[in-house]
């Protein structure tokens, strides 16, 4: 049984006939979650029988190494499983000033947005807290810095599995000692656990996955739109602000000729009017969608850009990183199908409450 997963508390509670199980639980919960500690043999301020009965019965972690790949960039990215055949991703990204991470909330997605390699390959289940938090700890064992930022945007869309990721995201802070702050969780703008997620009043970090700001461009890309069109998703992200006091940002996909228009850039203005937020451009990353899908050229994405700050919005632009591992969310798990089964692609979308 592994133990990532368990508070103090829980941990205590496996063992009711031990009189310092309180003590041992909190010992425990300092070792796997404060020092990433993947051997209970490191543990050295707990009893050595202690440590035999913890070896012999548990294990810290249920994640697996299928695959790890180490990008000429310092990017690592590990392809992991439970010892079956549902794999899921996890990308390990050290800046010169800091380093951050990008996790996996599900086992593939079923939102179906038509350019995503996670979304074309289909859906198997939710990720459990455990194996939420066990990506970061697996990461953390793999560099002596410290991963100071974690961002939800591998595989899976988070505000699906809204229970555990809220489980995850206080073990991430209460035990493992992130800032809020440093936690971003993106979604493709599922609005009734946007609200949901606004009750919580997490100081995290939230983003939209906008893409674009005409219906019929973003109902072709993301199916979800069908349900809760462009207006709806950034009221929806507006009210989350008020609500939580957190700046939320957008996500902007620049796929050439679909995305990439002067009009959309345009369209962006009045929509996004009042929110001074960061709104990140991200060059399409190449993946055979059948659609024929494909990056704008530089000189389309910087004026696309010009447009946006010459109305004084705050914009930014992600840097590939990786490109020789195939870091980009879902690429990996999608190469990997020789060896583990493919998922069943018939997406099914979530009933609307
Ligand atoms: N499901 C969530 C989070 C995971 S996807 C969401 O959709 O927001 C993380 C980000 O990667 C999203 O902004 C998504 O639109 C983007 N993405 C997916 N496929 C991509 C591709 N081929 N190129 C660039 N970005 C992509
Ligand atoms: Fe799922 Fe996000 Fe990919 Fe859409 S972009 S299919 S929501 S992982």
């Amino acid at each position: 049984m592994p133990l990532i997963g368990l508070d103090s508390v829980e941990l205590a509670a496996l063992f009711p006939d031990r009189k310092d199980a309180k003590m041992r639980g909190k010992q425990l919960a300092h070792h796997i979650y404060t020092r990433a500690e993947t051997d209970f043999n490191n543990m050295q301020d707990l009893p050595k029988d202690f440590r035999e009965v913890l070896a012999e019965n548990y294990k810290i972690s249920p994640l697996e190494i299928a695959t790890h790949r180490k990008s000429v960039d310092g990017v690592e990215k590990l392809l992991v499983h439970n010892g079956d055949n549902q794999v899921y991703e996890c990308v390990l990204l050290p800046y010169k000033d800091r380093v951050s991470c990008c996790i996996s909330s599900q086992v593939g997605c079923p939102m179906g947005c038509t350019f995503c390699a996670t979304g074309l390959g289909g859906f198997d289940r939710n990720l459990t807290a455990g194996e939420i938090v066990g990506q970061y700890l697996l990461l953390q064992s793999l560099t002596e810095r410290r991963i100071s930022h974690v961002v939800f945007m591998g595989m899976g869309e988070p505000l699906l599995n809204l229970k555990n990721l809220i489980k995850a995201l206080k073990f991430l802070h209460e035990d493992i000692g992130l800032s809020y702050r440093h936690l971003t969780v993106s979604t493709v703008g599922l609005v009734p656990q946007i609200k949901e997620l606004a009750k919580e009043r997490l100081p995290i970090h939230l983003a939209l996955s906008l893409h674009s700001p005409f219906d019929e461009v973003r109902d072709r890309l993301m199916p979800v739109n069908q349900k809760w069109p462009v207006r709806e998703v950034v009221r929806a992200m507006r009210d989350y602000q008020t609500t939580t006091s957190r700046k939320v940002t957008f996500e902007y996909l620049l796929i050439k000729d679909v995305t990439d228009t002067p009009e959309q850039a345009k369209a962006l203005i009045p929509l996004l009017k009042g929110m001074p937020n960061v709104i990140n451009l991200i060059p399409f990353n190449w993946v055979d969608t059948g659609n024929g899908f494909a990056r704008p050229d530089r000189d389309r994405v910087r004026h696309f850009r010009r447009i946006l700050e010459q109305a004084g919005m705050n914009v930014t632009e992600r840097t590939e990183r990786g490109h020789d591992i195939a870091a980009a969310c879902g690429q990996l798990a999608g190469q990997h199908q020789g060896k583990f089964a493919r998922r069943d692609s018939s997406a099914q979308l979530p009933q609307r409450s």
